[in-house]
Formats: C-alpha cells, sequence, structure tokens
C-alpha cells in the first residue's frame, strides 16, 4: 500500500492537502481517500469502494465519454474568469456562501464564470448547506440573476425540509449533495420533494454497483461528482458515469486541476471539458513524486486496519 500527500491549490473543504492510500489488486489499482473527519465507520464505504476497483472491476459502460464541470472556488472574479476561459468546458461550478464572505463577492465571481462561459454555457452554485431558508431564496434569486440563469442550485440548506421550502420558493432546479450520503438517502430526498437532481458520489455509496442502484432507486437525474480523489480514485466515479442509463447534465469529475499533480501520467484531466470513461483505474506510476512523510504513512496505514476491522 502507498500512501500519497497531494497539496490543493486553493483550500477544499478546510484542507490543504488531499491524502490518500493507493493498492493494487487482481482487477488493477484501488484509492482509499476518506476524509479525515469521517470516523471509521463512515470510511467503510470508501474502502468497499477501493476494493471493488482493485478486485472485482465495474459494469460495462454505455456511453464512452463523459461531459464535465470545471470547479471556481472562492476566488476572485479575475482568477474565476480564468479558471473557466482555460478549462474548456462548458459548465461551470462556483463555490458559494463560503463562512466569513460575502453574498456580493458570490455575486461578482459568478458574474464573471457566465461572462468567460458565454451565452450558451451552463453556472450552477453550491452553497454546501450554508443557508437557512430565507438566505437562500433572496441568494439564490440574487444569483439567478448575476449568472443570467442558473442551471442549477446544489444543497442551499441542510435538512430535507428546508431543501424542500426553498425549492417551493425559487424557480431554479435545486441538487442535493449532502443530503445523500448513505444508500437510502436519495429515495427520501425524492420522497420529500427537496430537489431536482442527485448529485451521486461512488465512495461514500460503497462502490459503482451500489451507487448505479442507488441511482435507479431515487428517481431523479443524477449528477456524478468526485471526492477530490487522485485519477486512480476518479476512475470509479468516470465507469459510474458512463454506466448510467440516463446522463443529462454533465459530472462534477473534473477535479484533477484543484489537486497541485497527479500520481499517474496517466492523468485524468479533462479536455475540451469531456472524460473518457476508463476501463481500470490508471497506474499510478508517479506516486514516488508524492509520497506521504512517515507519520502520514502510519497514520493511513492504523486507519485502513481499523477500517478493514469493521463489519461496516
Ligand atoms: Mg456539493
Amino acid at each position: 500500500m502507498f500512501v500519497y500527500a497531494i497539496p490543493l491549490r486553493n483550500r477544499f473543504r478546510g484542507i490543504t492537502v488531499r491524502e490518500g492510500v493507493l493498492f493494487e489488486g487482481t482487477r488493477g489499482w484501488g484509492e482509499f481517500c476518506a476524509f479525515l473527519d469521517y470516523d471509521d465507520a463512515e470510511a467503510v464505504p470508501w474502502w468497499e469502494t477501493a476494493v471493488e476497483a482493485a478486485e472485482r472491476g465495474w459494469p460495462e459502460p454505455v456511453r464512452d465519454t463523459i461531459p464535465v464541470n470545471c470547479t471556481v472556488p472562492v476566488v476572485s472574479p479575475e482568477r474565476a474568469h480564468a479558471i473557466v476561459a482555460t478549462s474548456g468546458c462548458t459548465t461551470a461550478k462556483v463555490k458559494v456562501a463560503d463562512p466569513g464572505t460575502l453574498l456580493s463577492d458570490d455575486l461578482d465571481r459568478v458574474e464573471a464564470v457566465r461572462d468567460a462561459l458565454g451565452p450558451d454555457g451552463a453556472v450552477r452554485v453550491d452553497a454546501n448547506a450554508a443557508w437557512d431558508v430565507d438566505t437562500a431564496v433572496q441568494a439564490i434569486r440574487a444569483l439567478d440573476k448575476a449568472a443570467q440563469g442558473l442551471e442549477y442550485v446544489e444543497q442551499p440548506c441542510p435538512s430535507l425540509d428546508d431543501l424542500a421550502a426553498v425549492r417551493r420558493r425559487v424557480d431554479v432546479r435545486i441538487a442535493a449533495d449532502e443530503s445523500i450520503r448513505r444508500a437510502e438517502d436519495p429515495l427520501r430526498v425524492a420522497v420529500a420533494g427537496a430537489a431536482d437532481v442527485a448529485v451521486i458520489k461512488v465512495a461514500p455509496l460503497g462502490g459503482v454497483r451500489r451507487a448505479l442502484e442507488v441511482a435507479e432507486a431515487c428517481g431523479l437525474p443524477c449528477v456524478v461528482s468526485s471526492a477530490v480523489e487522485t485519477s486512480v480514485g476518479m476512475a470509479a466515479g468516470l465507469a459510474l458515469a458512463g454506466a448510467l442509463p440516463e446522463l443529462d447534465f454533465a459530472c462534477g469529475l473534473g477535479t484533477l486541476p484543484l489537486l497541485d499533480g497527479d500520481v499517474t501520467t496517466a492523468s485524468l484531466v479533462p479536455v475540451d471539458g469531456v472524460l473518457p470513461v476508463p476501463r481500470t483505474a490508471p497506474v499510478p506510476d508517479r506516486f514516488a513524486e508524492f509520497a506521504a512523510d512517515e507519520a502520514t504513512t502510519r497514520r493511513w496505514l492504523d486507519r485502513v486496519a481499523r477500517v478493514r476491522r469493521n463489519p461496516g
């Protein structure tokens, strides 16, 4: 097992370095990179996702390529414009409502993104559950105007009841992300009338097969998103996007540029806003450049040992 540590280009989810474990099985490479604030029980599906990739492989895809969005973190309008203009993507996801930031800054950033995309591009925003209902309604209306039309807003509020309340009061589609972390959650989201779109991530759901079942059960259009893995883990997200019967929106799998490097020369960085659907994860042939220090390595190997003992 190899433990990596790769700096992030911008702070993301409160972290500045992405860490995880890579290992090779009979079918290829797997990546285990549950965020460090996840306890051992929550990390079990992440481990199962890695084992599926390494030992079992993925279902047959129904498409060869996946359109992806670029991701705009909390940066200046100038930087946001440059990220979008150089991405080659026609869909951009803009982070908004970061703690300690102003709505006016979000509006300026979203305006710059629309300017970079042109009128035919799609702008979506992600609030990561930061707002209460009234704040969300006001902010979404303002952001929708600044964007000259939002494709959707991701997780404006924490609870399902609040998502449903916001959804009744705005004309913008609501996407559920944080509300979908366990296999039974998407159904609750759909039943509660809380969202128009489900954001599905492979790792917290325990693998491509289980994520496919979850997508089918929820009956909503799905967007496959990454957990900011290296290309090894990202490949599982592409396998899911490739195997979904329908795919109506660009996926959130263009996140490799958020990392300041990758463990493979076969990096899954989007070209012209598109990524290929791989049959196996790329081989981490650049691992040595991003090998974690001794203490980090020991911490991750201990975590793996605990998670493997956990029955889930
Ligand atoms: Mg999100």
